[in-house]
This record gives structure tokens, C-alpha cells and sequence, in this order.
């Protein structure tokens, strides 16, 4: 029998909620259902809400009865908020994180590197943003539980999980004992230590490091803005790297690395943690500030993937797909664009919109996101904890040069987390005139926002299926685009017209219309009167036209689906 503990978690600053175990026994009797999501993270909850934008019910099981603990990914990226801007979260992160674009390399006390992410009024978020994830649980459980398409299931954990003929069978245990249910489609959604996967036999492929960090929380009053504080060799803690960031209620994360040999057990004794923490602050000018522990825990990079997702009707996603390092901010801001193209892929299939293949270029497509993260990480965490001799000899070198010579500098950028580009995507258009245009997101690549009015952006206007952005003059959109639209919506194919044009007035063919006085989408598309981009429903580029015709159109939108 399954017992999650119904003791709240312990923190100074975050109120744990312990919800009440779903019971099979108080409910009625059990039909096959569309989608079960085993995992109640960042990964699970953002499908199950991309899925339901879709229409696709869904039913999300945690083994636990409260968030996680402690705060964990406490950075996320731009990319993310607009993903979860979708999922109708975005909001409240804003409302309560530090949003942040500077970072900071300091070596023998000399600042020798400062990063700083541009930050361009057309777009609606930071380039960063912090939060703690207990917080981004919270946010996205509240969305879940709001609405009806998905049922939330505390306190039940997945044992078993088979493929059998047309879905899976999984057996799940709650404080009352087992139940089994029947799906159509299984999603692992359950974290880094994936049963699932173990229970498959499937085997990650990549490299971990040894090099151990301990993550400190601490509640301190610093004056520093939030910024990021990378400190290289200090003092105290000679050949190894410090990381500070600022998160909301007054607590810093300290990031150390520990020398070679060092357990984590050793490292982690109160007096350990006390005596680092202490040096820390003294290095930086604090010593004897008063902090108070939060939580702490220890992590060692890895960059390792499934070389495939998708498993008959069982598909990996978040860390249970692939285990990221936390330089450069990769776990949870992954696994939001791993959920929102699961979400899409799945509902299409299960909608009926595309065959079942549509899965197979899910996988592909994030399995070769992970890739591209793992060679990008992989420089980053070489750089933060040198795995060898020689990598060690060439990062000193580098931090010895940086006090005098400006040129080995840029080597201290620690590759942040961004989405990755669908550039030989089988989705992407067949027949556009991509390769004639001379600006603008290409084939594949992920959207660009753009402010329209005060308070108004061009994302704010795409979701929940293709999107047709259609350049307009004065006399709208011509007659031939609307009626292929109307024509491709009848075959029951989920797309959106939207005219843009510096005419105020709807247009009457369009689903909606976009104010634009100053041309803003011309120039920043690189896109003239009479051409048209397609945005897939996660909003990565399809199609683009320099002039849209209606049998291009089509096409594209029939390839996209593989018909
Ligand atoms: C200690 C620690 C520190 C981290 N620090 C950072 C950081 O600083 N920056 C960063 O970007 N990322 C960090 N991460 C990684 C980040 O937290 C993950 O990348 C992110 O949570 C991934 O989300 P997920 O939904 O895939 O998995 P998880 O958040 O792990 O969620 C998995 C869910 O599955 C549930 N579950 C597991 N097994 C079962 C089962 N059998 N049945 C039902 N439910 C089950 C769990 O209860 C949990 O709700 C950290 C992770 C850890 C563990």
C-alpha cells in the first residue's frame, strides 16, 4: 500500500498545502481514458494544460501529496514564460518573481566578465526570471485543478505500466491500496529517477560528471540586485566555483563546488554548510550578516538522453526523457518545451487531425533539442567544474588571462538555455518561399514577439492550433486565403486567420485582426503586403510566403499534419 507522507514539508518561507489522497473507492467506476500523466512537475502539469487547450481530457497522478521540495529550478528563461503565457500561469510568475538580465564572472575579486542579455520592448517578458519552483507547482496545479478536462490525482503512484493492444495498462497504488486503469496513451512524465524507465530497461546515453555541488537556500538581506554571481577559484574554496542567486522572500541560492573526494554526506553536516556559507559571505564582504538554512541538497552534472521518446503508446518527457545540467538553466525550461510539443503532437493524433507517426516527430524533434542542449551544457559545465587535467589547465589559463587581456572574456558566457530551431523539422513547409527571404524567423525556428499596442503583443494572439498571420493592405485579405482557410477549417483542421495591417478596422475574412500603425511585423518579419507566415500550434515557424498563394497554403498545412 502506498503511504506519501501527510507531514508538511518544512520551510521559512513557503506554506506547504498537504491535499487529500484521491480514493478510487469515492469515485464512480472507471472508463479507458485518453491520456494518463504519471508526474505532477513542471513536465506533467504543463501537458496536461497544453493537452486540454487541445480539448484532450486527461488524468495527472502524483505519487506525492505536496509540491517538491525545496526550491530547485529557480530560473526561467523568457521561452518559458511565453510557453507559459499559453498555459495561463505567466501572470502570477510575473506578478511574483525577480525578473533579471545580468550576470557577473568574478575572479580573484576582479569582475572580469558581465554578461548582459538584451532586452527588447518588443518583448513582453525578462530574458530571465526568478522563482522558486514550489511556486511554479502551485501556479500550474491552481490552472490544473481550475479546469474540468483535467482530473488531478494526489497520492496515487504508478507501479506498473504495459503497452497492450491499442494503449496501456497501469497499475496504480494509493493509501487504500491498488487500482489498475487503461489509457489510450501513457506519459512519463515522473522526474529524473524515472520508475518507468527503470522498469523498461531503457538506458540514458550521455555523460555525468563527478564534480559535486552543494545548493544552499539561505535567507539573508543583501543589497545586490538580481543579478547572477558566478565566483571562479575564490579564496576559500580554491580551483572550484561559487554561484550566487537572488530568489523572491528574501533567500539567496549558493551554489559551491567541493573539492574532489568530498561526500555528500560529509558536505552537507550542519557545520559544513555553516562554515562554507560563512567564508562565502566573508569573501564577499558579510561576514556575520545573520542567515537562516532553508534547504539544501547536493547535484552533479549530467547530460544524458533517451535516444527515443516514444515507446509504443508510453512517451518520456521532462527530466524522465533526459537529465540536463543546471548551468546555463536547462532542467525545468527544457521540459516546458518538451510538454507544450507533447501537447500539440498527441492532441493532433488523438483529434484525428494527423496519424499516429505525428508522435514519432515529437520524438525526433526533442530528442535533437536534447542533443543540441547536451554539446552546449556540456561546454558550460567543462568550463564551471573542469573534468580533467587539461580542461582545468586551459579554464586557469583562461581566468589568469581575464584579469588583463579582454579578448579570453567572452569564454566566462555560460550559453543560457534557449529553444532550439526545427530547421529540418518533416513539418516544416514543403512549398513556402523560405529560402527567398532575406530577415525574419526562418523554417523551424521559434517565434519572434513583437509589441503591437501598450500592453499588446503579437504571442498574445497565437495558440491553440496553426496560426495563419496574414501581412493586409486596405482591402483586407483576398478572397481565395480566407476561403482555403475556411475550406482547411471544415476538414476539421484547428487554424486561426489573423490579418495584420495598419488599418484599424477588423476585416471582415480574418478570425482576428492586428492593429500594427508602424509596420512593426513588416520590418521585424521581413515580410511585404500580401505574404503570410504559418506558426505551428507551438508557434515555431511552418511556413512562410513572400506573396501566399492558396494551394501553398494547403500544402503546407497537409504536410504538417503528414497527410
Ligand atoms: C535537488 C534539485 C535541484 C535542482 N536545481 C535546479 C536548478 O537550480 N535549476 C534548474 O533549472 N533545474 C534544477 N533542478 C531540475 C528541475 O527541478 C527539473 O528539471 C524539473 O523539476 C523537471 O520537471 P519534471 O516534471 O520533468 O520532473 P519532476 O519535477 O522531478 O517531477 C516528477 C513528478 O513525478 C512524480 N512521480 C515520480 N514517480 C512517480 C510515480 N511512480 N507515480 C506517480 N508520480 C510519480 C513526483 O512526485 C513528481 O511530482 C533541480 C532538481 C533537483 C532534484
Amino acid at each position: 500500500m502506498h503511504t506519501p507522507s501527510t507531514q508538511a514539508r518544512p520551510s521559512i518561507y513557503y506554506n506547504y498545502q498537504v491535499f487529500k489522497p484521491w480514493l478510487a473507492s469515492q469515485q464512480g467506476p472507471q472508463s479507458k481514458h485518453k491520456v494518463v500523466i504519471v508526474g505532477a512537475g513542471p513536465a506533467g502539469m504543463v501537458t496536461a494544460l497544453e493537452l486540454a487547450r487541445h480539448g484532450v481530457p486527461s488524468v495527472l497522478v502524483s505519487a506525492d501529496l505536496q509540491f517538491s521540495q525545496g526550491s530547485r529550478a529557480i530560473v526561467f528563461t523568457r521561452r518559458s514564460m511565453e510557453i507559459l503565457q499559453q498555459v495561463g500561469v505567466a501572470h502570477r510568475i510575473t506578478e511574483n518573481g525577480l525578473p533579471w538580465r545580468c550576470g557577473n564572472s568574478i575572479y580573484r575579486g576582479q569582475k572580469v566578465f558581465r554578461m548582459e542579455t538584451p532586452h527588447d520592448p518588443d518583448d513582453r517578458f525578462f530574458p530571465m526570471i526568478n522563482i522558486q519552483q514550489q511556486y511554479l507547482e502551485e501556479y500550474l496545479h491552481d490552472a490544473c485543478a481550475a479546469n474540468d478536462l483535467i482530473d488531478v490525482r494526489w497520492g496515487n503512484k504508478l507501479v506498473k505500466a504495459e503497452n497492450i493492444e491499442g494503449g496501456v495498462r497501469a497499475e496504480i497504488d494509493t493509501p487504500e491500496g491498488p487500482y489498475t486503469l487503461e489509457t489510450e496513451w501513457l506519459v512519463a512524465a515522473d522526474g529524473g529517477r524515472s520508475e518507468i524507465r527503470s522498469r523498461m530497461n531503457l538506458k540514458l546515453e550521455g555523460s555525468s560528471y563527478e564534480s559535486i555541488f552543494v545548493i544552499a537556500d539561505i535567507r539573508i538581506d543583501l543589497p545586490y540586485p538580481t543579478e547572477r554571481l558566478a565566483f571562479f577559484d575564490p579564496d576559500w574554496n580554491r580551483g572550484n566555483t561559487i554561484l550566487m542567486h537572488r530568489e523572491p522572500h528574501g533567500i539567496w541560492r549558493v551554489d559551491y563546488q567541493l573539492p574532489p573526494g568530498e561526500t555528500p554526506e560529509e558536505a552537507l553536516r550542519p557545520e559544513s554548510l555553516k562554515q562554507r556559507i560563512d567564508a562565502q559571505l566573508k569573501m564577499i564582504g558579510f561576514e556575520g550578516t545573520p542567515w537562516e538554512m532553508d534547504w539544501n541538497s547536493v547535484y552533479s552534472a549530467r547530460t544524458l538522453t533517451l535516444p527515443e521518446y516514444v515507446h509504443q503508446r508510453i512517451v518520456f518527457t521532462g527530466d524522465a526523457a533526459h537529465l540536463l545540467p543546471i548551468f546555463g538553466v536547462r532542467g525545468a525550461n527544457t521540459a516546458f518545451q518538451d510538454a507544450q510539443s507533447l501537447g500539440w503532437h498527441l492532441a493532433f493524433v488523438l483529434n484525428g487531425h494527423a496519424p499516429e507517426a505525428l508522435m514519432q516527430n515529437h520524438s525526433t524533434e526533442r530528442v535533437g533539442a536534447a542533443r543540441e542542449i547536451i554539446t552546449e551544457a556540456g561546454k558550460s559545465t567543462r568550463f564551471m567544474a573542469p573534468p580533467s587535467r587539461g580542461f582545468r589547465l586551459l579554464r586557469d589559463a583562461v581566468l589568469s588571462l581575464s584579469l588583463t587581456q579582454e579578448f579570453v572574456r567572452p569564454l566566462y558566457h555560460w550559453r543560457t538555455s534557449r529553444p532550439h530551431e526545427y530547421s529540418h523539422s518533416k513539418l516544416n513547409s514543403p512549398c513556402d518561399d523560405n529560402a527567398l527571404f532575406t530577415g525574419g524567423p526562418a523554417l523551424g525556428a521559434p517565434p519572434q514577439n513583437l509589441q503591437l499596442q501598450h500592453d499588446d503583443y503579437l504571442l498574445d494572439h497565437l495558440g491553440g492550433g496553426f496560426d495563419l498571420i496574414y501581412a493586409a493592405n486596405a482591402q483586407g485579405v483576398p478572397s481565395h486565403i480566407a476561403q482555403a482557410v475556411t475550406e482547411l477549417q471544415q476538414q476539421g483542421f484547428p487554424i486561426k486567420l489573423i490579418a495584420i495591417s495598419t488599418e484599424a478596422q477588423a476585416m471582415a475574412s480574418a478570425h482576428i485582426t492586428l492593429h500594427d500603425p508602424q509596420q512593426r511585423f513588416k520590418h521585424r518579419y521581413a515580410v511585404p503586403i500580401g505574404g503570410a507566415y504559418l506558426f505551428r500550434p507551438d508557434q515555431h515557424i511552418c511556413g512562410r510566403w513572400l506573396q501566399l498563394d492558396a494551394a501553398g497554403l494547403k500544402q503546407s498545412l497537409l504536410a504538417a499534419c503528414l497527410q
